[in-house]
């Protein structure tokens, strides 16, 4: 095997900016060892046996406030904007979701001014001065009746949980409005790659001193080569460590993409089901990637435990358990210099925005402890 710099497991955004990073800016050889047979991790995109280009797993919404990371990824890709809209299906109505004074004029009948929907919502909401759980948090800003209509049942089929085992960030990661403002997120920059992410990644990989080994293994290949500097782990923490205390939970997903005949099937890109159905959402990327064809395709999600990891399950008792895992890793790093980032490394239900700052952050640590070496 060849000397270098650098290895680092997975070729998903993580261990694609570092390696970018540390090729083009300190020169490095670096190794990446991904186990698929592709790069881009789950951001991966395709083309679809009728043509239309799918997301393989699950529906990226590309968003960020960071001038400095969208000006670093935009030195690999044009962009299209985002049009991230969703709604949610009950009732037997679509409804537009995050919930906003539109929602709240559907669901109760009657029209609100911004100060009223405030009014009626303190009203509604149950009171809890610290919510502790998803349930509570949803609970004390909306009130049982909008909980169980939006919440409740897709939060219950996306994790396998009551949402009142998770952590309040899960569904607090869904804005609710007093406005009109019918976008799925808030992030001042929401766009998509216009030739999609795999292209985007294999871009940033595709630079001198940088050579991408895929279908491989990496605990069994790092065996054998021991980088001079660094390494970067991207995969399941707990795998790393070769589960020794125990398995992590973590949320795998299913999807079956179905090919129609017809321009449009559904009127935006994302369609929840909290109440019907085994699927949690449907997904027409076609509105996001605003790709001219005449046909489309609809991924329809499951979620379940067994598979892949997709998202680490943010409950109390499995953060006990991360930390323990956590320990282990910080040791490796101050011994081995082996860097642990990502959402499998960290247990960090991140988006892709989030993970690329972390592999910043990991980045410059380094560079400040290895370059001068
Ligand atoms: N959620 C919900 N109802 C919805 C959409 C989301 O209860 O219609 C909750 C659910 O627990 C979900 C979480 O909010 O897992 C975060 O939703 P998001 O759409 O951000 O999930 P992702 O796209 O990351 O799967």
């Amino acid at each position: 095997m060849e000397d270098y710099d650098l290895l680092i497991c997975g070729a998903g955004p993580v261990g694609s900016v570092i390696a970018n990073r540390a090729a083009e800016e300190l020169g490095w050889k670096v190794l990446v060892v991904e186990k698929r047979h592709h790069v881009a991790g789950n951001c991966f995109d395709e083309f679809h046996q009728s043509g239309v280009m799918i997301h393989r797993y699950g529906p990226h919404y590309f968003r960020t406030n960071n001038e400095e990371l969208l000006s670093y990824l935009s030195r690999f890709t044009d962009w299209v904007p985002g049009n991230y809209i969703v709604k949610s299906c009950t009732r037997g109505e679509l409804f537009p979701f995050p919930i906003n004074l539109l929602t709240l004029e559907q669901f109760f009948k009657r029209s609100f001014s911004a100060e009223e929907a405030e009014a009626f919502l303190r009203e509604k909401a149950i009171k809890i001065e610290t919510p502790q759980n998803s349930e509570e948090f949803v609970l004390s800003r909306v009130g049982r009746e909008m909980y169980e209509a939006f919440y409740k049942g897709y939060t219950e089929k996306q994790w396998g949980v009551s949402p009142s085992e998770l952590d309040p960030s899960v569904c607090g990661r869904i804005p609710i409005r007093y406005n009109r403002d019918c976008r799925y997120v808030d992030h001042k920059h929401q766009l998509t790659p216009k030739l999609g992410f795999t292209e985007l990644f294999r871009r940033m990989l595709d630079v001198p001193r940088v050579k991408v080994l895929l279908n491989s293994n990496f605990l069994e290949i790092s065996r054998s080569i021991q980088p001079k500097f660094a390494t970067v782990f991207t995969g399941p923490i707990d795998e790393y460590f070769g589960f020794r205390f125990g398995k992590l939970p973590w949320r795998s997903l299913h999807f079956d993409f179905v090919g129609y005949n017809e321009k449009f099937r559904q009127p935006c890109v994302q369609i929840n089901y909290p109440n019907d159905y085994l699927y949690t959402r449907t997904v027409e990327i076609k509105h996001v990637t605003h790709q001219d064809c005449p046909n489309t395709v609809i991924s329809y999600e499951y979620s379940r435990a067994e598979g892949d990891p997709y998202y680490p399950v943010p409950a109390k008792p499995n953060e006990q358990l991360f930390q323990r895992y956590w320990q282990l890793a910080q040791e490796e790093e101050r011994s081995r210099s082996v860097y642990f980032v990502g959402r499998l490394a960290t247990y960090r239900y991140y988006n892709t925005d989030q993970v690329i700052e972390e592999a910043f952050k990991t980045f410059d640590k380094i560079k400040a402890r290895h370059k001068a070496a």
